[in-house]
């Protein structure tokens, strides 16, 4: 059965988001806990994680759910370069892998300063092809999402990983628990998520603002959102700069200067969600069990 589609309208903005036919539609369910979803063009597929199963899952409204991958190595965040190769955190190698053409799955970067990384959690490539990921410590805390292990690295840091010198940089070292992130349609800003809340009834579910200097550092961090309930595990922009958010109840909807404009009611926690169908503008929302999309008045900006 499908569910109600339930929007709470804050701004006139978010109305403008919407079209008549904006419904929201279940696909499937079988995750136990679904994230990082990422779009293929040509297929007009879905993929995604579901983390403590150890399985990527694949979706399509012509051919409906398969197995992708597994095992996984319990695969969190996924993006595509600007070749169009799948990239993928996998806290159970503890990396961030890449998949070749040809199916091959290699390392791009699963170490810094010799030892190993935390467990990376959700990935952006930048125009400039560099990776840019957050390292929180989830994988390694239990084995429930990966495999429990002592933390080697001081912190849990958001990196920039330059594939073409393999040279890995901390930009941000400054965050708690850093999971979701994402560019600015211009990239002149990275939002990051701080999920602390998860481990910490008093720690961070806050989205963080920072400049991007030089195309290659961050400044200037301010709070850009506060989220509740729930957590910004995951998110993505349009071509407007408003940031959609994954939240306890739904997923969010922000204004480029931080305003909750609107949510779209989601009948489980939502994890992230990203935008695809051959226009953009079919938004896709990984939540706890399932895969949710609704169609929208506004497209993406990550590419491919
Ligand atoms: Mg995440």
């Amino acid at each position: 059965m499908q569910p109600e589609t339930k929007f709470e309208s804050y701004d006139p903005r978010f109305d403008a988001l919407l079209r008549p036919d904006s419904t929201l539609l279940w696909h499937c369910a079988g995750s136990a806990w679904a994230e990082g979803p990422v779009y293929f063009a040509e297929g007009d597929y879905l993929l995604w994680s579901d983390t403590n199963n150890d399985i990527m899952w694949r979706w399509s409204d012509a051919e409906g759910q398969s197995v992708f991958r597994q095992p996984s190595h319990h695969s969190n965040g996924n993006t595509r370069d600007r070749e169009g190769r799948l990239v993928t955190c996998e806290h159970g190698r503890r990396r961030v892998s890449r998949t070749e053409p040809d199916g091959e799955v290699i390392t791009l970067v699963d170490r810094y300063r010799g030892k190993p990384l935390n467990s990376p959690n959700d990935v952006v490539v930048k125009s400039d092809g560099t990776v840019w990921f957050t390292d929180p410590p989830y994988g390694i805390l239990s084995d429930r999402e990966g495999h429990k292990a002592d933390q080697e690295q001081l912190g849990c840091y958001v990196f920039r990983f330059d594939p073409r010198s393999d040279e890995l940089t901390v930009v941000a070292d400054d965050r708690d628990k850093p999971n979701g992130l994402a560019f600015s349609p211009d990239e002149s800003i990275l939002y990051v998520g701080d999920t602390g809340r998860s481990h910490d009834p008093g720690g961070w579910h806050h989205i963080f603002a920072y400049d991007v200097i030089g195309g290659e550092r961050l400044a200037n961090r301010r709070v850009f959102a506060e989220v509740e309930p729930g957590n910004p595990d995951g998110f993505r922009l349009d071509r407007h700069g408003n940031l959609f958010t994954s939240s306890g109840d739904s997923v969010q909807v922000y204004s480029p200067a931080g305003e909750l404009l609107g949510k779209i009611m989601v009948p489980e926690a939502s994890a992230n969600c990203t935008f695809g169908g051959p226009g953009r503008d079919r938004l896709f929302i990984t939540a706890t069990t399932s895969l949710y999309s609704i169609v929208l008045n506004t497209r993406g900006v990550q590419s491919p």
